[in-house]
């Protein structure tokens, strides 16, 4: 028997007056696959996972998580559901050292870990050494987030939306603002994510050699529709897709 997607998207619609900036979007993600998605400035990615995590409520159409209907729910509720994001823009508490960025993060997920006075109790201890590793932060641990360069904070920012133990994480533009050497420096933490406790990703990216290497499938929006959809592979076939998914047309 055929196992449902982990996501289900159905005839997704968020307007804003006139102006859908996501128009009658379905689509599924099945567990542990990693789907990628491009599209120009203004293609409704960013709008697509604000309405995936219920940061905004959608106009019309239906998702479905891990089971439950999520359209109408609001975003704690869904992270505690096992859905977690990340945000294009720096989302760390920059006066707080790493490890207690992503000790307070554990807070957000399916099973709470927080205990009263904010003291965390071992598992939230042992998740979070797990994620200092798998983001080659150990050394940063003590570090301020604030104080931190580019490459390790964006790790923080993955760090911070894994360390929850998500069944899903939506990743914004995780190496977006990066130079290849920078990106290069990454690669290896993306290819051990995907083994991550079985973790779900959809990843935005506009970098599409990072995209084509770490996406099993990829959707390239445009205009809050569909442009394309296929494995990572089928991105370069295309000539519209490719000036589209680069901006360029
Ligand atoms: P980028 O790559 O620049 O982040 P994007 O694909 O993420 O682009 P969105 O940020 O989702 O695109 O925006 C899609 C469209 O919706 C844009 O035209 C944007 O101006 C519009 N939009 C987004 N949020 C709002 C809002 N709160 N009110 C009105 N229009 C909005």
């Amino acid at each position: 028997k055929k196992q449902a997607p982990l996501l289900q998207v159905e005839g997704l619609t968020k307007a804003y007056g006139a102006m859908k900036a996501v128009d009658d979007l379905s689509f599924s993600v099945n567990a542990g696959e990693v789907l990628g998605i491009g599209g120009p400035n203004g293609a409704g990615k960013t709008t697509l996972f604000d309405l995936l995590s219920g940061v905004t409520p959608p106009s019309s159409g239906k998702v479905t998580f891990d089971g439950h209907d999520i359209t109408t729910l609001r975003a704690p509720e869904i992270c505690h559901l096992g859905l977690s994001r990340t945000f294009q823009l720096n989302a760390v508490f920059n006066s707080m050292t790493v490890r207690d960025n992503l000790l307070t993060s554990t807070y957000f997920g399916v099973e709470n870990r927080r205990v009263p006075g904010l003291v965390f109790d071992r598992k939230a201890r042992s998740y979070t050494d797990e994620v200092l590793q798998l983001t080659g932060l150990t050394d940063h641990a003590d570090v301020l987030a604030g104080d931190l360069p580019v490459v390790q904070l964006k790790l923080l920012m993955l760090g911070s939306a894994i360390v929850s133990r998500p069944k899903l994480v939506l990743l914004d533009e995780p190496v977006g603002g990066l130079n290849p050497a920078e990106i290069e420096a990454c690669a290896e933490v993306f290819s051990h994510l995907r083994e991550f406790h079985g973790i779900t990703i959809v990843v935005i990216e506009h970098v599409m050699s990072f995209m084509t290497a770490f996406a099993d499938k990829v959707m390239i929006l445009h205009h809050g529709a569909k442009l394309h959809e296929g494995p990572a592979g089928s991105l370069s076939d295309n000539r519209e897709v490719v000036d589209v998914f680069l901006g360029t047309s």
